[in-house]
């Protein structure tokens, strides 16, 4: 696209560059976002974490729903019936095994976070030996830690450590929950990490920190990613600075009692531990 700019304006866009230190690409999508009101940098979410911890897995949206908010990201289905993995226009659900399938658009959702992925940076990173590792790495791509990121990495895996969970009894704390959980490690695979990285103090509502699915490139395998291992990776991180929260308002959440400190639960469920007599 060649477009001609009156002097005025390209000094405009000249001294937001230098002031912002972002590219002209991303100051000219987001002012064209901004003409034709959509939304760019936003972080769309149903339910809260506090509420998975509380055991709150009913129906609250629709993958429809999800996929009219985003089109990158994670979540789980209704009864915490395995992993949702968004990416590229399309919802895929991992079983208990890792076996991903589409979901059907009518398909429940008690807990998801999307967004239009739009990346603002692009790098290679190489030698990932452990999910501390994968951290580390990504951080430099992260300005500020008060805002949300999402970042996608592409490659070939030599290992990815994953788990999906299945359906626990109805009521189930998310921390008794995870306990039945089915770990498997996928390797020498082609795929994607999906994640999005959150404040610390976003804790009480969503995830804080990392969080990944993985997705394979032929879409057949997948889950909640606990451990990685890989060469090159190519990585796309992009800011998301405006938050949109859709609370439930079904009986089991408006009458569940959820607590803020949600963060020992959280970290027990989400990051690799070994469960209690397993
Ligand atoms: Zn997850």
């Amino acid at each position: 696209m060649n477009i001609k700019l009156p002097t005025s304006l390209r000094a405009s866009v000249h001294a937001e560059m230098a002031r912002s230190g972002r590219s002209l690409d991303a100051i000219v999508r987001d002012a064209l976002a901004s003409y034709f009101e959509t939304s760019l940098h936003t972080v769309f979410q149903v339910s809260t974490s506090g509420a998975l911890v509380a055991g709150v897995y009913d129906r609250e949206a629709s993958v429809e729903t999800i996929l009219d908010h985003g089109d990158f990201g994670l979540g789980t289905f209704t009864g915490l019936d395995g992993e949702m993995i968004i990416l590229e226009g399309h919802a895929y659900h991992a079983d208990v095994s890792g076996t991903v399938t589409e979901a059907p658009d009518d398909a429940g959702v008690p807990f998801a976070i999307v967004t239009r992925f739009t990346p603002e940076q692009e790098t290679l990173i190489t030698s990932i030996a452990s999910f501390a590792e994968l951290e580390a790495l990504c951080d430099p791509f992260r300005a500020s830690g008060n805002i949300f990121y999402a970042l996608r990495l592409d490659g070939r895996f030599a290992a990815v450590k994953a788990r999906a969970v299945s359906p626990p009894p109805p009521g189930t704390k998310l921390v008794d929950a995870v306990k039945t959980q089915h770990e498997f490690t996928l390797t020498d695979v082609d795929g994607t990490l999906v994640g999005i990285w959150s404040p610390e103090f976003s804790g009480p509502f969503s995830v804080a920190g990392y969080h990944f699915h993985f997705i394979s490139r032929d879409r057949r395998q997948g889950g909640h990613v606990l451990d990685v291992h890989a060469d090159h990776l190519r990585l796309q991180v992009e800011p998301l600075s405006n938050f949109h929260l859709a609370l439930p308002e079904t009986e089991a959440y408006l009458k569940a009692h959820i607590s803020g400190d949600t963060a020992a639960a959280l970290a027990f469920a989400e990051h690799d531990h070994q469960a209690p007599g397993a």
